[in-house]
């Protein structure tokens, strides 16, 4: 049996003349996590909507379980939804929102109540059964309306920033509870976020969206260290973009030539001509940068500009000869660079990441 739980296949979604969805395409297996990642407005919720049955694509296919859902009632399909602002009945207490969908399906009392006390372990708020909505916090909120989902036992349960109304310390503790419950219970996960840093503290894999497409699709790590566009190097992490020129330096390897000097990228496999324009992503946290000459000559000449620390992180920010910035990041500690310094930038050849080819 096929583990694809949920595909999409060439969706197109306009409201109007506008265009949101231009061609989605997605395989989902079962039991993944897998997140939705991209700015506001590209189109992550619509996506989610037509999984879910809430809204109908022009073109295109939905299918669940191998079966085509795309002309099903969202109530016929075996998704559940969770969005961002709860949407608990506020004249309910916790129980009886969780069981509300149950007694709709005429399920009977020992299973509703055995059901309903499951799904509060899980989500570990047992002994909150009479709590009212309003007497509860935003992550004991957000807790119930999972419980509330789970206990249709979806085969895809879809989340619409579920923390996004939740301060940052509550945030980084759910994304763990979060995902230990995925884990725990099996569910496919599909959600959405336009925080780089929850997709990928959570996903199985990301898919990074741009105005209505998928600009590129995987874990964590091949987004994050081999992203293959300028877009997602800069929208997850905040990579430095580098353009330059190309020269042959070896196995494998190339120089790239820029107004500021060179640096050596490993190629990956990548046919590149000899003085093919290229632009390259370096992370922040992959730069070096060294007061005086490098052995090979390679380093690009910047100029200190500021130094600032974030969240135990310090920051170098850079100026390149024509202005333009650069950002170096490391961990803790203060450097004794300062203000004004003269220094070469350099990383390591398989640090520095060559985007924006033509697929061959
Ligand atoms: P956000 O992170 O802000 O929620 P998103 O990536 O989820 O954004 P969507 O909600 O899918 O984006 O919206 C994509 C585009 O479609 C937006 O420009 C939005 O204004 C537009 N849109 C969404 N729903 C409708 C609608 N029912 N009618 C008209 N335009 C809509």
């Amino acid at each position: 049996m096929s583990d694809v739980i949920l595909e999409l296949v060439q969706i197109e979604k306009s409201f109007g003349d506008v265009r949101v969805l231009n061609g989605i395409d997605l395989t989902v297996r079962k039991g993944e996590f897998i997140t939705l990642l991209g700015p506001s407005g590209c189109g992550k919720t619509t996506t989610l909507r037509i999984i879910a049955g809430l809204e109908t694509p022009d073109r295109g296919r939905v299918f669940l379980a191998g079966k085509d859902v795309t002309d099903l009632e969202p109530n016929k399909r075996n998704v559940n939804t969770v969005f961002q602002n709860y949407a608990l009945f506020p004249h309910m207490n916790v129980e009886a929102n969780i069981a509300y969908s149950l007694k709709l399906k005429k399920t009977d009392k020992q299973t509703i109540a055995k059901t309903v006390k499951e799904a509060l372990e899980l989500v570990q708020l047992s002994g909150y059964e009479k709590r009212m909505p309003d007497e509860l916090s935003g992550g004991q909120k957000q807790r119930v309306a999972i419980a509330r989902a789970i206990v249709n036992q979806p085969a895809v349960l879809l989340l619409d920033e579920p923390l996004g109304a939740l301060d940052l310390q509550l945030r980084h503790q759910m994304q763990i509870e979060l995902k230990r419950l995925q884990k725990r219970l099996g569910v496919t996960f599909i959600y959405i976020t336009h925080d780089q840093e929850e997709a990928l503290n959570m996903s199985d894999r990301i898919a990074v969206m741009r105005d209505g497409k998928f600009e590129q699709i995987g874990t964590p790590a091949e987004v994050y260290d081999r992203p293959k566009t300028s877009y997602v190097a800069r929208f997850v992490g905040s990579a430095n973009l580098l353009q330059g020129k190309a020269y042959n330096a070896g196995d494998s390897i190339i120089r790239l030539e820029t107004p500021y000097g060179f640096g050596l990228v490993s190629t990956r496999g990548a046919k590149i001509r000899d003085g093919q324009a290229i632009t390259v992503a370096v992370r922040r946290e992959s730069v070096t940068l060294v007061a005086g000459e490098t052995a090979d000559g390679s380093g690009l000449r910047a100029i200190v500009k500021e130094k600032h620390y974030a969240g135990g992180v310090l920051q170098i920010i850079l100026s390149l000869s024509d202005g333009s910035e650069f950002v170096s990041s490391k961990q803790g500690l203060d450097s004794p660079l300062k203000a004004g310094d003269h220094v070469l930038i350099t990383w390591l050849p398989e640090q520095g990441v060559i985007v924006d080819l033509e697929e061959a």
